[in-house]
């Protein structure tokens, strides 16, 4: 099995050279492997060859495999990301499971996570999903409601805020995705000035189609599924 090996170096080389064409150090744009609808095996031998960060959409998937891999020695220090929707009655598992949370679209959810965040734990990491594009998948708060948002969730004390996140619908052609991740690059900005925090440096966008993009527009995190695990058969 060493086709996932061989898929994390083209994805790492991908992002050098999206870094390089960009004019960016390669230190600034961290990678997210996606390992939704994927098993535990495949998470453990992708964090054998270095990789430390996961992303996953599903709670009870995530949660089984974030168990089952906190009990193994080399897989016990990765860092979860939960990145699906949340509703209400998962804020408690995710609170407790996983390191950071890219998907807060209101201040109702933030609540909830802030104060069921386990006191042994440290914060969670929060972005704010922004519906960049107004697009169909219709979750993320609106452009013009990311400051106000923003401005709450930093209250939040058992909450770190560290950025944005955006889930484009998929367009074709380089120009016209950096048009739609330099929209997501600009309000990042504006609320980064407001919010004036060392801690809010995170920009999670990019994913396998469209990661250069991402990264010319200022990318600080891509988040990759496909190009590392291969496609998904979705099993209901
Ligand atoms: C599935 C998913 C990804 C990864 O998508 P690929 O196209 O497989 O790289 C990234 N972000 C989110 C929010 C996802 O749901």
């Amino acid at each position: 099995m060493t086709h996932l090996r061989d898929n994390l170096s083209h994805v790492q080389a991908r992002i050098a050279a999206a870094c390089l064409a960009s004019a960016r150090t390669v230190d600034r744009v961290q990678l997210l492997a996606v390992s939704k609808t994927f098993g535990a095996e495949d998470v453990s031998e992708v964090a054998a060859c270095g990789q430390r960060d996961f992303g996953e959409n599903y709670i009870q998937e995530g949660v089984e495999k974030i168990t089952k891999l906190a009990a193994q020695t080399h897989t016990s220090a990765l860092v979860w990301h939960c990145i699906g929707p949340i509703q209400s009655n998962k804020t408690k598992l995710v609170s407790e499971h996983f390191d950071w949370v890219h998907t807060v679209d209101r201040l109702k959810i933030a609540q909830r996570l802030n104060e069921q965040r386990p006191a042994h734990l440290p914060a969670l990491q929060v972005c704010i999903q922004v519906n960049i594009d107004g697009g169909d998948s219709k979750s993320g708060v609106a452009p013009t409601e990311a400051l106000a948002l923003a401005l709450e969730v930093a209250k939040l004390p058992r909450l770190t805020l560290r950025g944005l996140m955006t889930i484009p619908d998929p367009v074709d052609g380089f120009e016209a995705q950096v048009a739609v991740h330099n929209k997501a690059r600009a309000l990042f900005d504006e609320v980064r000035v407001v919010l004036n925090s060392p801690q809010f440096d995170t920009l999670s966008m990019g994913m396998t189609g469209d990661l250069e993009a991402a990264i010319h527009a200022g990318s600080t995190m891509v988040r990759v599924g496909t190009a590392i695990f291969g496609g998904r058969t979705y099993t209901g």
